[in-house]
């Protein structure tokens, strides 16, 4: 399947000179999105994963469905405000300043092998807040997917020595 055709591609959005790669269309479409989920689902079936790990709101989309394959739970990453009980955060580095994530202390237990899943890796800042909660929680990051990889960002160089899916590049 081409799962570029259903990416589409919107200029200046959410401002000005950025290109923007809205999963919507391969959302909506269920054979696009069964194809998708299910090459991220076989990169993770031999990982022995406990956890599925996904930051709001797109890597719940892509997560969710992950986790239920797998017959694993899912725990949120959030944005300040939102998760109702004790959390941690995270902050990373933005285009103009720096943003925080937060997910619940006990979300993920000491020794749980954890795969961390976003629709689109970009600078990789999201992803390396994402890690190093986990792991200051005690998760071991087995691995991190994407449906989409912006290459000129570098957001893989955050991601160092870590093992990660892409199924496209742009
Ligand atoms: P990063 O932290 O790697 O710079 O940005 C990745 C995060 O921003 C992901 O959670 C992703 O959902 C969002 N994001 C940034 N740019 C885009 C884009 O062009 N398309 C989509 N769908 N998400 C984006």
């Amino acid at each position: 399947m081409q799962l570029k055709d259903y990416i589409a591609t919107i200029e200046n959005y959410p401002t000005e000179g950025i290109i923007f790669r809205d999963i919507s269309p391969l959302m909506a479409d269920g054979n696009a999105y069964n194809y998708a989920v299910t090459e991220i689902v076989q990169y993770a079936r031999d990982k022995e994963i406990d956890v599925i790990v996904g930051p709001e709101a797109r890597g719940f989309i892509v997560g969710c469905p992950v986790a239920f394959a797998l017959g694993v739970g899912f725990a949120p990453v959030r944005k300040p405000g939102k998760l109702p009980r004790e959390v941690i955060s995270a902050d990373y580095e933005k285009e103009y300043g720096t943003d925080t994530l937060t997910m619940h202390a006990d979300s993920i237990k000491p020794g749980q092998r954890v795969l961390i899943v976003d629709d689109l890796l970009a600078t990789g800042g999201t992803v390396k807040a994402t890690i190093e909660m986990v792991e200051r929680l005690g998760g071991i990051v087995v691995g991190c997917a994407f449906f989409i990889e912006l290459d000129a960002l570098k957001g893989r160089e955050k991601l160092g020595d870590y093992d990660y899916k892409v199924l496209m590049h742009y």
